[in-house]
Parts: C-alpha cells; structure tokens; sequence
C-alpha cells in the first residue's frame, strides 16, 4: 500500500544530506570534543563550526547558543531555570492556555514550588492579545513565556509586539520556537527575545537534539550539572553527530524555506478551502492566515479524531488529532478548548501536517478519501442525522 505521511508537525524524516553530514562523526570522527588530543579537536571544531551556524540563523552569536537534548529540555530549562534563578527578584510567571505541554508542566511545577502562573487566554483563532501581556505583568514578573506558533493549531503569535513590552519592563521572554524555527525565519533580536527553544527533528535533522537561545547577560543556573561542557550551562558528552546534522539541517532550511513555504501555503490553502466545501459541518480551527504555512486543523461535528486518524490509517494516510505528544489521552486537546470549542468538537479534530516532501498528488489523495471516511464514521454516530 503507497503511505502518505501528512504528520510533519510531530516529526520530520532526516533529509539524506543531514545523514550524510552526520555519518564521520560516528565513525573516523567519533572523538570526545572535550579530549584535547587530535580526536577530540576535530569534533570541538564541528561542534563550533555548528554553533556559528545555529546563531547565524537566529541573528544570535554563538556563544548565546546552548545545544541540548531538544525541545522539551529546552523549554523545561528556560521555564524552571529562569524562575529558581531570578526567585530573589519576583515569584510571577506569564505563559499562554495553549503551550506545548514542555512549559505548561514546568509552569504547574513551578506553582506547587510557590511560585504564581498566569495562563493567558487566547481568541477564537488562538491568538495571545498583547494588550492582556501587558496588564498582567507585575513588579514580580520575572518571565513572559509565549509560544511562537502552536503545533496543533498553526496560529502564529504576535511574538514581536509583546517582545517590545517585555523588553520595555526589563521582563524576559522565552519563545518556544520549535514548530517554525526552519519553517518561518526566527530573528531573536527583532523580536527582543532572551530565551528561544528549538528541537532538529522538525526541521528535518536528527531526534534528540535542539538548543536554547540565551542572550547574553541574561541570568540562568545550569539545569544539568556535571562536566564542563557548554561553558558550565549544560554537562554531558556532547551529541556530534547530532549537532552537526541539526546545523547541517538548518543550513537546508535557510536556502529552501521561502519555496517551501510558498509551495505548502499553496496546499494548505487548497484543504482549507475544500475540506468545508465537501464535508458539511466542518470547522477549521486556529487563524485562517495568521498560521503555519504547512498546518490544517479541522474539527468535525458528531465524530472522534481518533476514528477519523484510524480510517485514513488504513487507507495508508497518516495524520494526527493534534499533538502527539497528547494523542494518547482521552482528554480533549488543551489548544481547542482554549479557544473556545465545545468537547465534542475538541474531540473531533484532525490536524494535517504538510513537509519537504509532500506531493500534490498527496492532498488530492486525502481529499478523495476524507469526505467518505467523515460520512461513515457519521453515518455510526448515534448523534448525527442527515439534513
Ligand atoms: N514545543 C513544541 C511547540 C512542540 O511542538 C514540541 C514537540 O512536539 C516540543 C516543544 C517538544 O520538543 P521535543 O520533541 O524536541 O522534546
């Protein structure tokens, strides 16, 4: 059976010229880059050489880059890190109701530890107000954590309006920037941001590894304690491989993201318009521009997501209900309730990721076969009757 992949925004396959980068480092390559023989200077240059790529992307410099395990490290060390060190100064921390859930645990924990969390709302398309960041920040405010864009959703926040005010309030902001960092260009200064997350394995680079942006001067204890490695901000033996194909992968992205982007905008805009047209009582969630150039969320009345993604399963088309790392709770999603939805729509959502190497011919296939799955799977719900 031919399978299409449409769940880009839970991971990416590695591009083959991101294996290709990786491959000596695993082998004539393999020294430790904290060895100070021959071996271990040869991975220090790669791993350098690494790093000035990452900032270049971002607008950063590298020694502002931080590489780790990913994108929940990322966030857990920006959120946590930040809070305990700057608990001298203020105890209140900003973040939004649809945040990936590697901050809005964090920020749960850091409640029960006394610190205060205020989760902002968000509109009907999912967008944070700005204005509602503002009113909320407090001579105790120590953090502003907003996503970028949202990975069930695709709304793209106004990242660099609220940067303005917290740089305007000596407050830091901490961008989760891991579904559009190589998707949508990410300038860490134009958008005053302190700390900024970003994980290589949706951006079509290996799992396991990503960084942490942070600006210089801005104050963090380590979250890893141990060897030196990463000037003292994060020990263990550094992932070679893994960070050369990350900044091997982001070199791919910067020459090909404004075609890519322009190509899935195309399909993206193509679903978004048809779906509703061939399945009645179909909803789209998150901003209608204002979004990922390659995210469709549907929710449709009367059914589940889960039986819609375990019909196209079989017809060998992959998709998701939203997050992944949510999909196997019976809960509705966090993201759809927050925007407003009833729990039987936030059940019935199916998000459609697109990618480097998604056809046109992919999305002719989905739209074949969606609007007779959707009618079937209403056709058993005891909830539905034909107008
Ligand atoms: N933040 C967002 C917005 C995500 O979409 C994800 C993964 O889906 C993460 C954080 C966690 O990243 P990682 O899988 O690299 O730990």
């Amino acid at each position: 059976m031919k399978r299409i992949y449409l769940d880009y925004a839970a991971t990416a396959p590695a591009d083959p010229e991101v294996l290709k980068s990786m491959e000596p480092y695993f082998f004539e390559k393999f020294g430790n880059p904290s060895s100070i023989h021959y071996f271990g200077q040869e991975a220090k240059k790669a791993i350098e050489d690494s790093r000035e790529i990452t900032a270049r992307v971002l607008g950063a410099s590298p020694d502002e880059i931080v590489f780790n395990s990913g994108g929940t490290e990322a966030d857990n060390t920006a959120v946590i890190e930040t809070a305990f060190t700057l608990a001298g100064k203020g105890n209140h921390i900003i973040t939004s109701a649809i945040e990936h859930h590697a901050v809005l645990e964090p920020a749960k924990f850091l409640e029960k530890k006394g610190f205060k969390v205020t989760y902002l709302g968000v509109d009907k398309d999912g967008l944070v107000d700005p204005q509602d960041v503002k009113k909320s920040i407090t001579d105790k405010t120590i953090l502003v954590s907003i996503m970028h864009a949202n990975n069930e959703i695709g709304t793209i926040q106004p990242i660099e309006e609220i940067g303005r005010l917290t740089k305007e309030k000596g407050v830091y902001f901490h961008v989760d920037a891991v579904q559009t960092v190589g998707h949508i260009p990410v300038n860490v200064n134009k958008a005053n941001i302190d700390l900024l997350s970003l994980s290589a394995h949706k951006f079509y680079g290996p799992k396991g590894v990503g960084a942490l942006y942070i600006r210089k001067g801005t104050r963090t204890h380590p979250y890893l304690l141990g060897g030196d490695q990463e000037k003292g901000r994060r020990a263990s033996t550094h992932n070679t491989p893994g960070i050369v194909g990350m900044a091997k992968a982001l070199e791919l992205c910067s020459v090909a993201m404004g075609q890519e982007a322009d190509f899935q905008s195309k399909l993206r805009d193509r679903l978004i318009k048809q779906i509703p047209a061939s399945i009645p009582e179909s909803r789209l969630n998150g901003h209608p521009v204002k979004r990922l150039p390659n995210n469709v969320n549907f929710s449709f009345k009367y059914i589940e997501g889960e039986s819609i993604l375990l019909n196209l399963d079989m017809l060998g088309i992959a998709a998701s209900t939203g997050s992944a790392c949510t999909s196997t709770s019976l809960e509705p999603s966090h993201v759809l309730l927050a925007i407003g939805l009833p729990h039987e729509l936030a059940h019935g959502s199916l998000r459609i990721t697109m990618g480097r190497w998604t056809k046109e011919e992919d999305i002719d296939c989905l739209l074949e076969n969606l609007p007779a799955v959707v009618k079937k799977l209403r056709s058993m719900s005891p909830l539905y009757e034909e107008k």
